[in-house]
């Protein structure tokens, strides 16, 4: 065939949410052996969606079709991958639109867009192990097939060429180690597993040959095989049961997030409201007009952050996520709209790569549409890369200072450029180690997040089970919170007659009576070092479900950081 129809775009999307379906198990696997385990869900989610939208009818353009399967992923799929997969269909789209139709340079020149969004969303290149690993080498074999055939190329051409380069790809990702995403973070860098995000590339592709080839000539003949099949592609998600039996409490899966987000604004409708039709949780009364707002996004499963602290004196709004995933960037726009009150918004970044691709992005589409927006990039956790690359560091429990401290400085009336100087200011004086003892369940898989034997604390480890560096006996008490308080006290260079504010977070399982003696060995240590230590916030607050661990966090404080940090604040979730 010379081009690919809108009808033949819809075959290719059939077999797509199949595919995933299929695929997000093993997908899942590759990507808890590099920290957290979500990119499955997402990938499955994400083709689930788009598989929604295809048309009833017949007759739309390719460049429509892809252009709306694009968007579908951007919405629903979240997480880094989901907008760096987007953009295959966008470019793709705009590919076809300029030629006035999907033909083999389409998808050449479509590859080659989809390159150039992804390098610059991830600013990742070849060999840094990431889905570029697969789409680079994929977009030059496209490109080589068309120009080596001259003249009238058939499109399967284009696409067997880009997916034979992309299987290689994927493959050589294997004896790479990571650079960027998670896998950046972990021990021996995920090196002996090819990429999750490049092991997806390399299947949209080699379905896009497929389809290319007549190989799927209609949709039914993708249709799924079995009911779990069934239950994947019409997005219900994973068997509620496998979950159940972990001892979760759910209904579906896919329903999950949104049952949440309703029980918790019928409980606090004085505090938060749920913005209409988003799962985006706002304040029930709004700021005055003229202040400056504060927004996140982040991932769910982490509660009560981030949305437990909407409200009067800390967040305006909040993106709430997929279950360890972060928002696609419109609901991060929703947000922003939400919180807008005319002087502008401060959103507030945690540093993951879904994150900060979606953070980014979303900055850049509120832009566009009208409102002010600074970004504010937030990184404390010790852990995750070495003394002097700070900001590659990852967001952690810490960021609550910078929560708190700038939204009471918000409330006082000060201005979006001063407030993220603020931000900076606080975040650079503040450092978080976590402990971990025990994984937490995923509520979609019912799979433990992570394994440790038992009696040893895991130094150092991330909020989605991304391992840590060190690790060491978990009795007795004290030695844990020592080697933890050496750490921070060294790497934030705290000396005494200075004024920290602590944090001890519990990670979800780990019990008030447990927190509340490390907290006792934390300050006699600091006291012991002659750090003075005010106003502790003390709880499970920065939780990955019922992860057995905690961490500590240090925010070096001046008298109005104190002030601000103690101020009156009204969201449902904050005690000091
Ligand atoms: P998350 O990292 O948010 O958990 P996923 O698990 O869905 O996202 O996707 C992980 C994949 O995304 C990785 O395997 C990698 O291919 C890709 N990825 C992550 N960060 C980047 C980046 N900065 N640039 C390019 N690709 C990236
Ligand atoms: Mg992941």
């Amino acid at each position: 065939m010379g081009l690919m129809t809108g009808v033949e775009v819809d075959v290719w999307l059939a077999d797509l949410a199949t595919t995933f379906a299929r695929a997000a198990d093993d997908l899942a696997r590759l990507d808890r052996e590099v920290g957290d385990g979500d990119h499955g869900e997402t990938m499955r989610r994400a083709f689930a969606a788009a598989e929604r939208t295809r048309s009833a009818g017949a007759s739309e353009p390719a460049d429509a079709a892809l252009e709306r399967a694009g968007q579908a992923i951007l919405d629903a799929g979240g997480g880094a991958s989901g907008p760096l997969i987007a953009s295959v269909f966008i470019g793709l789209a705009a590919a076809a639109r300029q030629r006035g139709a999907l033909d083999a340079a389409a998808v050449a020149d479509g590859l080659a867009r989809a390159r150039d969004l992804v390098v610059r969303m991830g600013r990742c290149a070849p060999g840094d192990k990431t889905l570029l690993d697969a789409l680079d080498p994929a977009a030059d074999a496209a490109r080589r097939a068309i120009a080596s055939e001259g003249g009238a190329v058939e499109i399967v051409s284009a696409w067997s060429a880009a997916a034979t380069a992309a299987a290689h790809g994927r493959d050589a990702t294997a004896t790479m180690a990571g650079r960027r995403g998670r896998a950046a973070w972990v021990e021996g860098h995920g090196a002996g597993t090819p990429d999750p995000g490049a092991t997806s590339m390399a299947l949209i592709l080699a379905s896009a040959s497929r389809v290319a080839r007549g190989h799927v000539t209609k949709a039914g003949a993708a249709a799924p095989a079995t009911d779990a099949e069934r239950r994947m592609v019409d997005g219900d998600g994973a068997d509620p049961r496998r979950a159940a039996a972990a001892g979760k409490l759910l209904n579906r899966p896919a329903d999950l997030v949104d049952e949440m987000i309703d029980g918790f604004v019928a409980a606090y409708p004085d505090r938060v409201r749920r913005v209409e039709g988003a799962s985006v949780v706002a304040r029930a009364t709004p700021k005055p007009t003229g202040r400056v707002g504060l927004v996140i996004g982040n991932g769910s499963g982490h509660e009560p952050i981030a949305m437990g602290w909407v409200g009067t004196g800390m967040l305006d709004a909040n993106a709430v996520g997929p279950v360890f995933t972060a928002p696609g960037p419109r609901a991060i726009v929703r947000a922003i709209a939400e919180a807008d009150q005319g002087a502008g918004v401060l959103l507030l970044i945690s540093h993951h790569e879904g994150d900060r691709i979606a953070g980014e992005m979303a900055a850049e589409m509120a832009r566009l549409a009208g409102h002010e927006v600074a970004t504010l990039v937030m990184y404390d956790d010790v852990a995750s890369a070495p003394k002097g690359r700070e900001s590659d560091r990852r967001g952690a429990p810490g960021t609550a200072f910078v929560y708190k401290i700038v939204g009471a400085a918000l409330e006082e009336g000060m201005g979006l450029a001063e407030a993220k100087r603020l931000g900076e200011r606080v975040r650079d004086g503040t450092r978080t180690l976590a402990v971990a003892l025990a994984p937490g369940t995923s509520p979609l898989t019912g799979e433990p997040m992570f394994a440790l034997p038992p009696g040893e604390a895991f130094i150092g480890m991330g909020v989605h089970g991304e391992p840590g560096f060190a690790r060491m006996p978990s009795y007795p008490l004290d030695a844990v919170c020592d080697r933890v308080m050496d750490g921070l006290i060294e790497d934030g260079e705290y000396v005494s007659d200075e004024t920290v504010g602590v944090f001890v977070n519990g990670s979800g399982g780990t019990s008030l009576m447990e927190l509340l003696a490390a907290s006792r060995s934390v300050f006699r240590r600091l006291e012991r070092e002659g750090i003075q230590h005010v106003a502790p916030l003390i709880g499970s607050y920065v939780t990955t479900q019922e992860t057995k661990g905690f961490s500590v966090s240090l925010c070096r404080f001046d008298d109005t950081d104190l002030r601000r940090w103690t101020a009156p604040s009204d969201v449902p979730f904050f005690h000091l």
